[in-house]
């Protein structure tokens, strides 16, 4: 029989965590798997840790890292996954956004279908602020562009994975991690499973607009180098404009003189290329500031308890 981990990253989420074990255990009953849990407590606040004590003392397949304090979903993915022992991974979040009924799905795709990851995306962005959709699909067309790594709309974290590509994803240590990026970057075989957005069942989003700005700009930062191309480029265009209008000046002077005139205009020039300027020394900022973390090595995440 095969052994399937959960990987269940988990913030905050004492009220929440119950339900998902007990909706999980009851609507994967008849799958002939053996299951593991690998919750992560990603440092909760609540008694988040105290429920993942309970669910071990109870349920000898429950596995639980705790953190030293909050890291983020990406750094508790990839304590989980680094954790997890079985054949196949699944990530799940613990809201049950991600409906565990579709596991089976999930399964029949990498056995009988031969995929080697069977991932999820929502086709419909339901009972989410219209703003914050209209941003992400922004940002999906502009990934689209300008990063050649494939990037899904709407692709969610849920997914079930083979051994072989779970450590291929532990292989990129990377600080600044991106899964959407990292899932894609690393290749093999994916099928997508297409399902309508499903609100949370207990708690609150973790996430706010600034947050998923941030993230987003990470993924862009992580898997593309365009942004510095743009630099060079508005660069090569801007000479180009000054050459055509030193000659154009030139030739007007020696034709009919050169009166002190367009005082207004120099302003605008000046603060325009001033902008220019410091937006494209903005963008490389980003990316040393990116390296500059990446270079310290820093440990994506710190455990303080581990059952
Ligand atoms: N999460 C986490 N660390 C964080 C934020 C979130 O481990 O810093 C977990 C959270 O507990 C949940 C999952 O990531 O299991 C997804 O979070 P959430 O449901 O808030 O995001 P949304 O579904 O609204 O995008
Ligand atoms: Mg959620």
């Amino acid at each position: 029989m095969k052994k399937i981990s959960v990987v269940v990253p988990c913030y905050n989420e004492e009220e929440a965590l119950p339900i998902f074990y007990d909706t999980f255990v009851k609507e994967t009953a008849d799958m002939p798997v053996e299951w593991e849990f690998v919750f992560v407590d990603d440092g909760s606040k609540d008694g988040t840790l105290a429920g993942f004590r309970a669910l071990h003392q109870k349920d000898d397949r429950v596995h639980y890292i705790s953190f030293s304090r909050n890291f983020g979903k990406e750094s508790a993915m990839y304590a989980g996954l680094e954790a997890a022992t079985g054949d196949y991974i699944a990530i799940m979040d613990v809201d049950l956004q991600d409906p565990p009924a579709l596991l089976p799905d999930m399964l029949r795709g990498i056995e009988e279908d031969g995929f080697d990851c069977v991932a999820t995306r929502r086709v419909t962005r339901k009972g989410e602020p219209p703003i914050r959709s209209w941003f992400a699909r922004a940002f999906y067309k502009l990934m689209g562009k300008i990063s050649r790594t494939e990037i899904v709309d709407g692709a969610r974290d849920f997914r079930l994975m083979t051994r072989q590509m779970v450590d291929a994803i532990l292989s990129m240590k990377e600080y600044s991690r991106f899964s959407k990026g990292i899932f894609s970057w690393v290749g093999f075989d994916t099928k997508w499973l297409e399902y309508e957005n499903i609100e949370r069942s207990a708690g609150e989003t973790k996430w706010n607009f600034w947050k998923l700005l941030i993230y987003s700009i990470d993924g862009i930062i992580g898997f593309s180098t365009m942004p510095l191309a743009i630099a060079s480029v508005a660069g090569v265009i801007f000479c180009i404009i000054a050459f055509l209008l030193m000659l154009f000046f030139f030739v007007k002077a020696l034709i009919w003189g050169d009166p002190v005139a367009g005082f207004p205009a120099t302003i605008c020039i000046v603060l325009f290329l001033g902008g220019i300027q410091l937006f494209c020394m903005g963008i490389l900022g980003q990316y040393l500031s990116k390296t500059y973390l990446e270079t310290k090595q820093r440990p994506i995440y710190i455990a303080k308890e581990k059952k």
